[in-house]
């Protein structure tokens, strides 16, 4: 193993994350050497402890909460997709010393849900609980994606309204009070972007928002998405996934991103699925 090869994952907490288990399967499908490890920095200490990896040899990282923000401000370059949504949860170490910041959550998200699980968003009545940085770029792949109409509901209605400002897609676009949400429906696809699953808090939503062709995909995944899944399948949606499938399409994005070699995602989502139940 040698520092050229230095991949890290940056978050606060971090030893719950999957990330190195899953470049670990990439390396081992590709037959490429590297070494790739979960660092936990808090807040205060993100930007030195990123700059530090990458003076060391780092080549690149994945960044998630509570730091995107923090790692799109610190980056020389944005891509277009980063600089639209304000967010980042991969830098990369251009061959000039520079580091580059892209978002491939939103990318990730579609190519679980329309790539693997074959719900095309186009045409279709969306509903997005969650306006945080995931929420926010899944409404924009959303959009891209020819979703008919879009309908954001966020617990603080005001950052709903932040978001729909930033998306400006008149006639498609909508935010309702989290309270009034038994008054709109039924949706085609619900998508869940809270957080509610993994701080354990309940998420009360009404039946009616589903009818029986209804998909609904949680964001997060093992027992974080448990009570979304379950509320789905008591009000008799379709289908109802949550997020790992969009978590390994995101690593796989980023491993291709350094590596020039895009592996077998749907391999490693069966190997990791064994250990995760929803
Ligand atoms: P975030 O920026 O902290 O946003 C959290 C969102 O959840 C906000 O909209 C917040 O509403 C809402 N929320 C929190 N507790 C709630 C509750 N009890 N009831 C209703 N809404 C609640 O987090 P994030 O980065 O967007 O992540 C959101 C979820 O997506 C997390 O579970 C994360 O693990 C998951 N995620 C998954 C992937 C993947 O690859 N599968 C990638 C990114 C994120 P307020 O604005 O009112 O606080």
């Amino acid at each position: 193993m040698t520092d050229a090869l230095r991949y890290a994952v940056f978050g606060h907490p971090i030893a719950h994350s999957l990330s190195p288990r899953l470049h670990a399967l990439f390396a081992e499908q590709t037959g490429i050497a590297l070494e790739y490890t979960a660092i936990d920095a808090a807040p205060d200490d993100f930007e030195r402890a990123i700059r530090e990896f990458f003076a060391r040899g780092g080549r690149g990282a994945n960044v998630t909460l509570p730091h995107k923000a923090a790692a799109f401000a610190l980056a020389d370059v944005q891509t277009p997709t980063a600089q639209r949504l304000g967010v980042a949860n991969v830098l990369t170490v251009l061959p000039d010393g520079h580091i580059e910041a892209d978002s491939n959550d939103g990318a990730g998200m579609l190519a679980d849900i329309r790539g693997r699980l074959g719900f095309d968003p186009r045409g279709r009545d969306v509903l997005l609980l969650g306006a945080g940085g995931a929420g926010r770029a899944a409404a924009f792949a959303l959009l891209d994606a020819g979703a008919r109409s879009l309908t954001v509901a966020n617990r603080t209605h005001e950052r709903a309204q932040a978001l729909a400002a930033a998306l400006s897609a008149p006639g498609r676009l909508r935010t309702v009070e989290w309270a009034a949400l038994d008054q709109c429906g039924p949706f085609d696809l619900i998508i869940n972007a809270t957080s509610a699953g993994v701080q354990h808090a309940a998420l009360a939503l009404p039946r009616s928002l589903a009818r029986t062709h209804t998909f609904s995909y949680d964001l997060s995944y093992g027992p974080a998405a448990r009570p979304f899944v379950e509320w789905a399948e008591a009000a008799g949606c379709a289908a109802v996934t949550d997020g790992l499938g969009m978590l390994v399409e995101t690593a796989a994005a980023s491993f291709e991103r350094w590596h020039g070699v895009r592996p077998d995602a749907g391999a490693a989502l069966k190997a990791i699925r064994a250990g995760i139940r929803p």
